[in-house]
């Protein structure tokens, strides 16, 4: 946890975005995170695992709009994505996840609300599933009350529950009162000990005790990680109680643990893969650096040394 902390804290410098952002040296391990910055190289990645029988979602980086002209170009550019999908061979395969502060959540909620109506009635028309990814704290309650809003007239979306979040059981039972897809992670933003729990185990079991709940109550729930020892206790769950892997999926981020996400393919469980892309990869990044030291002593590396010949294990 400190390990996070401390490159989280370190990556939100401006000089050290500076030096990630302006040099070409670390686009190598970008490129591992990223799948690219364009709609056509997401497409292509998700189009490839589609090939090897993955489902992707594709996620347009970029968040925290600072007007609403911005937002309205935010539900745009969510659109294109949404009739790029409907168009693709693979179109049964693939979503889409989007950030409710990239269609305005900051500026207005209401308009916020409007664009995430705009964006389902339109993924709707292609029976697309739109994920509304969970951000750092503040927008827990703002995210989990907006689907409440919108459920009466959109089924087709869904949102995420962080494990490192106390208040997580209470908003598993208001969703799972809807009937709403979940997605469960640990979470991936920098909280306090007022809203979050500190200690990983701690985390790590509530991971685990919520993933079992979406598993026996939830409708389709998301089991996103790429904790070994998480997907090992989960699966002899699911044998035990008899859960028919195609009631549930697996998600990883791309470019992380592409064994483990093979290895659940073949043993016949649906995987899906995250696919972030776009120009504003850096925050993304940054998270992805704080979750692994490997991936941060090559960046330490690269800079002093040897101009990144060899990236570390994907694991
Ligand atoms: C599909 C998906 C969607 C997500 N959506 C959200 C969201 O909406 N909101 C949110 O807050 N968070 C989201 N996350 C991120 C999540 O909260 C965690 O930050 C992230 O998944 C790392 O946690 P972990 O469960 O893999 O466990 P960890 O305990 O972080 O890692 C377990 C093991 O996984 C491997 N691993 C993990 N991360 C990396 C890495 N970067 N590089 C290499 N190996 C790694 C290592 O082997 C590590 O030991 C999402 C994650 C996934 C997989």
């Amino acid at each position: 946890m400190l390990f996070r902390t401390l490159i989280l804290k370190t990556a939100g410098s401006k000089a050290v975005q500076k030096l990630v952002t302006g040099s070409k040296l670390f686009r190598p391990l970008v490129r591992r995170f990223v799948a690219g910055e364009t709609l056509d190289e997401a497409m292509d990645a998700a189009e490839t695992q589609a090939d090897q029988g993955l489902m992707s979602t594709l996620d347009l980086l970029g968040e925290n709009v600072s007007t609403l002209e911005e937002a309205n170009l935010g539900l745009e550019a969510y659109i294109e994505v949404v009739e790029r999908i409907a168009q693709s061979r693979h179109k049964e395969l693939i979503n889409i996840s989007i950030k409710l502060t990239a269609l305005g959540l900051d500026q207005d909620t209401a308009i916020a609300e409007q664009n995430l109506r705009t964006l389902l009635s339109r993924a709707e028309q292609n029976n697309i599933f739109v994920r509304v990814d969970m951000e750092a704290s503040d927008y827990t309650e703002l995210t989990v009350a907006m689907i409440e809003r919108v459920w009466d007239d959109h089924k087709l979306v869904g949102t995420v529950m962080q494990s490192m979040m106390k208040r997580m059981d209470s908003d598993i039972n208001r969703l799972l009162k809807l009937g709403a897809r979940m997605r469960i992670v640990k979470g991936a933003y920098l909280e306090g000990p007022e809203v979050a729990i500190q200690d990983k185990a701690e985390v790590d079991q509530a991971y685990i005790d919520g993933a079992k709940r979406l598993l026996k109550e939830g409708t389709y729930p998301a089991i996103a990680t790429h904790d070994q020892a998480i997907v090992e206790t989960v699966s002899k769950f699911v044998k035990e109680q008899n859960i028919e892997p195609a009631t549930f999926e697996w998600q990883m981020l791309y470019g992380i643990r592409r064994d483990l996400q093979a290895s659940l393919k073949q043993q016949g469980h649906n995987v899906r893969i995250y696919i972030p892309y776009g120009s504003q990869w850096y925050p993304y990044f940054s998270r992805r650096l704080a979750e692994r030291p490997a991936n941060v002593f090559f960046i330490i590396k690269t800079l002093f040394k040897d101009r990144g010949k060899s990236l570390p294990p994907a694991k």
